[in-house]
């Protein structure tokens, strides 16, 4: 165990898939004094962030934020808007999409979970585990549902455990199309500000993020963005809620405050991330998190590793899970690489613990972070002596080399 005073030179390889490292630009706008949460400044602060956050998640409606981790602003959505025993149709995509399921259960909701059945003959691992959301047996679901006992559908638009996202346009689509009134539900706790996410053109009512991956910010802070019928459904709605309630909170937002002490400091960091974001673009932030992926899966091909996300039509642009062979530990080898290089790398969790690593490309991230990244996971794959095929950093190298990411707007010309 290192003491954080041991703590080896340079800068830490935080290279899971969120917390992502926070820009020193953010962790500088974060260490100025914390204000009074009721004063004029205050304000100010409060309607900029509420009004950058609806840009982010691309809706005109309320974005709610807690003082919590992405967990809360899950229960957050649930307790708004469903009530005991409700019916909720979820989809099994990996660890987090089961957690979310666990939860619903101990709120006393009534989870039907579904997913694509069996293992896949490459890996061995579950087939649900290495594919997006199954919309056509959602939408099929739904449509024996004729008494309308299903009161939302919720599912997770990039699964952090596996690097796999959803098509959430055509899972609005299957619930419209079976004529069927269930809310739809959607965790971008990974996605936002990373992979391409569209509250209201893709008809989500409760959306679910946080603040540590795509914004860039340390953990603990976590919003619920809400359609009109979202709102509406929380109207009567019977779960237990007190803190999580969206009605006092949105009401104190209209003049820049909330109803108790927000975490000003991380609103700080927030505004600085939102400026920093909104400045480069969505369209540019989204193509930089693809091109990153398109370089990290280049290096797992070349290892010859399967990546841990079957379909190509749905990698995640955040984080790319490989599999090690079988009768590798791929927490033996973390530990190694972590140990040796000082570079931290997600672990499988769930049902694929052992068998999986995780490597976040997200945020804060360059090629050159990349590819050090990259170097640190071959050289330990080298010491474990875990058989590859080729060499995934050359591979990356030359993607990365031949495909070079648009240039920012004109810069003045350097002196040589
Ligand atoms: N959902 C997804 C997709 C996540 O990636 C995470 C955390 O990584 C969570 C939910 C839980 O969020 P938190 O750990 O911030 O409570």
């Amino acid at each position: 165990m290192i003491s954080l005073d041991q703590h080896p030179t340079g800068r830490h390889f935080l290279q899971i898939p969120g917390p992502s490292p926070v820009p020193d630009r953010i962790l500088r706008a974060m260490s100025l004094p914390t204000i009074d949460h009721r004063g004029p400044e205050f304000a100010v602060l409060g309607l900029k962030v509420l009004a950058g956050l609806r840009e982010i998640f691309q809706t005109r409606h309320p974005v709610v934020v807690y003082p919590a981790s992405g967990t809360g602003a899950w229960e957050a959505a649930l307790a708004n808007t469903l009530s005991p025993g409700d019916a909720v149709l979820m989809a099994e995509t990996g660890h987090f999409a089961s957690l979310w399921k666990k939860m619903a259960e101990r709120l006393g909701l009534q989870p039907e979970f579904i997913a694509w059945p069996g293992n896949d003959a490459e890996t061995g691992l579950p087939n649900a585990w290495r594919r997006g959301v199954p919309v056509e047996m959602i939408g099929e679901r739904l449509r024996e549902d004729r008494g309308h006992r299903i009161r939302a559908v919720c599912v997770v638009h990039n699964e952090t455990s596996t690097g796999v996202t959803s098509d959430i346009a055509a899972v609005r689509r299957a619930i419209d199309d079976a004529g069927h009134p269930a809310l739809l539900m959607v965790d971008t706790i990974s996605g936002l500000a990373s992979a391409d996410y569209r509250h209201d053109a893709w008809g989500v009512d409760v959306a679910i993020s946080g603040s540590q991956k795509g914004l860039m910010l340390p953990p603990g802070m976590s919003f619920n963005a809400v359609s009109p019928k979202a709102i509406e459904a929380s109207r009567s709605a019977r779960l237990p809620k007190s803190f999580w309630a969206w009605d006092e909170i949105i009401d104190m937002n209209r003049g820049g405050y909330w109803p108790y002490t927000p975490n000003t400091n991380l609103l700080y960091g927030l505004s600085e991330s939102l400026e920093m974001l909104l400045a480069q673009g969505l369209p540019a932030v989204f193509a930089r998190h693809q091109r990153w992926a398109e370089g990290v899966r280049n290096a797992a091909r070349a290892w010859g590793l399967p990546i841990q996300c079957a379909d190509p039509a749905v990698y995640s642009p955040v984080l790319t899970g490989i599999v090690t062979p079988a009768g590798v530990d791929a927490d033996a080898l973390r530990r190694l690489i972590h140990q040796r290089f000082d570079l931290s790398l997600g672990t499988g969790l769930g049902r694929i613990k052992g068998r999986m690593f995780r490597i976040g490309h997200l945020g804060d991230c360059n090629d050159l972070t990349l590819m050090a990244a990259l170097s640190g996971v071959e050289m330990g794959l080298k010491l474990a002596g875990v058989p590859i095929a080729g060499s995934g950093v050359q591979a990356a190298m030359a993607f990365f080399a031949s495909n070079p990411a648009p240039m920012p707007p004109a810069t003045p010309a350097s002196a040589d």
